[in-house]
């Protein structure tokens, strides 16, 4: 057990445990809807549940929600599965669906029709709205309200057999039209909807509510603790009512609600989401720039900076939303740590040093990452020809430039002090293409024996020797740090156009030739880089930037 481990949700398990609760079981559930892809709050859900239930030596299940058939999915359910695996989490064989219920559910139900709990209303939608009242304006019974209990049972028993068409009848409980909470009138608890459900096909033409299957489901499953985020706090007394109204009380199961994770500069609902990627605003669920699980793997971040996130934002009561740039430090500290150091020129200006012998080269040793000895060097091959950043030269330069400048002196890493000669341009356009220099022999290794010093040291790589890469820079998905904030505009319009900037002529060292599968480094100088799964091909990698390597995390 972790003793530092500490939040509201713990203290009531604490206080459980000291009471005897549920015979000392912690059973706790991360419940998915298959209906889109998981984000980063999700991730926060995940590590809460599963954190929850391992910290206290309990058990932690898989459940898809899956009672709204028509914006369900099996490639959700999948890829739900290798997100939570990626995170780092395992479910042995508590992996269940809510559809698996339906009987049960059914019987429940009918259950509380015997019970004078529950009745079938033929009020249309619009109507039960109207009837509901408001929270100044108490509801109004539904004619149908007092219908018998065999009238009941018959009806039910017809609107799941498909005698009645889609909207004409619900199944109501039987609670309070007066209720001050709206969720306690009279709930909807059972609809008509033909749609294919992706795993009971056309069995049924009637689904549960959420508010009636889950505290159901979670019985069923022996759930303890079940979390929720805050906006389910009003629908607490109906989960609650549920569970009360049909005896089912050991291990009676509680809902706890938290605050849910919102971050800046992103959306984080489903719905929006999949519209994003439905409208080809991004490339996919796993777009580089969504805050998706799928996303962030592929743009480089690890499990463990997404599981040291969750656990440094806590759990709560009261809603924020977060800055960007706490996610940002987290996969800093953790690439800071293991990505190796490796030389790529994004932009490349070729430089030629004249006192270099023509058709000769030499190779450098690298050390791999200062921050991890253990993990070797490497060799770097040195040619006449080389690459630079065309950003570390220019030739008018500003007070306090310290790169290359006409007549200047650097350091290239590893390698020489080089000094700028001769600037070649294009004759029409006047644009830098060429740099002449000279290197010195004596600096060998990147100091000088007269203890001469450069103040600027560049990265550089061989042109004979370079690898062409794709380089993807990736900025904020939206300008705005609330989307759609203002109710005037979509936030659709708050998109950021430059989202992402192509490099498709980048030089990169040739240890990186190869480099696929997420394998992730610092460029020097440039940021932190993971080379796209899907993408990147033997010969012809592709990079995607994960983050740059100034952090603007206000500590
Ligand atoms: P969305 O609004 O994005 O569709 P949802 O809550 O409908 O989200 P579910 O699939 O039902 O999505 O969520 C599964 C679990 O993850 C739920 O327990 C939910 O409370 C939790 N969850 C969803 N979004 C967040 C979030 N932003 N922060 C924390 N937990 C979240
Ligand atoms: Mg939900
Ligand atoms: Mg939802």
């Amino acid at each position: 057990k972790d003793l530092n481990y500490s939040n509201f949700i713990q203290d009531i398990i604490n206080q459980d445990l000291k009471d005897g609760k549920n015979d000392g079981k912690v059973h706790t559930r991360f419940p998915p809807e298959p209906n889109g892809y998981l984000h980063i709050g999700h991730a926060k859900s995940i590590c809460l549940n599963f954190g929850i239930a391992s910290r206290n030596n309990g058990l932690c299940n898989l459940r898809f929600d899956d009672t709204n058939p028509s914006k369900e999915d099996t490639e959700y359910v999948e890829s739900i599965q290798e997100d939570v695996k990626w995170l780092g989490f395992t479910w042995d064989d508590r992996m269940f669906y809510a559809s698996d219920y339906f009987e049960k559910l059914y019987e429940y139900a009918v259950k509380l029709i015997g019970l004078g709990k529950a009745y079938v209303c033929d009020l249309s939608a619009d109507e039960i709205r109207e009837y509901r009242g408001t929270l100044t304006e108490p509801g109004k019974n539904s004619p149908y309200r007092e219908r018998s209990i065999g009238e009941n049972l018959s009806l039910f028993e017809s609107m799941k057999n498909g005698e009645f068409p889609d909207g004409s009848r619900v199944l109501r409980a039987k609670i309070d039209m007066a209720s001050p909470n709206l969720n306690m009138r009279d709930p909807v608890i059972y609809r008509i909807l033909r749609a294919s459900h992706h795993r009971t096909g056309d069995k049924w033409c009637i689904y549960p509510m959420y508010d009636y299957a889950h505290p159901i489901s979670d019985y069923i499953e022996g759930i303890t603790h079940s979390i929720c985020t805050l906006e389910f706090e009003d629908h607490r007394p109906l989960y609650d009512w549920c569970l009360e109204t049909l005896s089912l009380d050991h291990p009676r199961p509680q809902q706890i609600e938290f605050a849910r994770l919102n971050i800046n500069y992103t959306v984080m609902s489903k719905r929006k989401l999949l519209e994003l990627v439905k409208g080809n605003y991004v490339n996919g669920w796993d777009d580089p720039r969504m805050p998706t699980i799928s996303g962030l793997r592929r743009r480089g971040f690890t499990p463990e900076s997404i599981r040291d996130f969750c656990d440094r934002i806590g759990v709560a009561k009261t809603s924020s939303t977060l800055d960007t740039a706490l996610l940002e430090h987290c996969i800093r500290e953790d690439l800071n740590k293991t990505a190796k150091r490796v030389m790529a020129v994004l932009r490349p200006l070729k430089v030629i040093i004249d006192n270099y012998p023509e058709g000769a080269e030499e190779e450098f040793e690298a050390e791999n990452n200062p921050e991890a000895p253990d993990e070797g060097t490497r060799m770097i091959p040195f040619s006449r020809e080389l690459y630079i950043e065309q950003d570390d030269f220019m030739e008018n330069p500003p007070k306090g430039y310290f790169r290359l400048v006409p007549g200047g002196e650097v350091r290239l890493k590893h390698a020489y002090f080089i000094k700028c000669t001769e600037v070649v341009k294009d004759e029409s356009t006047g644009e830098v293409i060429e740099l002449h220099c000279t290197y010195d022999p004596d600096s060998r290794g990147g100091n000088s024996p007269d203890g001469r010093k450069v103040k600027g040291t560049l990265h550089w790589v061989s042109a004979a020797h370079a690898v062409d890469a794709e380089v993807r820079l990736y900025d904020r998905l939206f300008k705005e740090p609330n989307p759609g904030e203002d109710e005037s505009r979509d936030y659709k319009e708050d998109l950021n156009p430059q989202s992402l900037e192509l490099l498709s002529s980048c030089k990169v060292e040739p240890s990186l030739a190869n480099a696929g599968g997420g394998s992730r480094y610092q460029f020097l100088r440039m940021g932190y880089f993971c080379a796209d799964s899907v993408d990147s091909k033997p010969g012809a990698p592709v990079f995607n930037r994960v983050v740059s390597l100034k952090d603007s995390w206000a500590k």
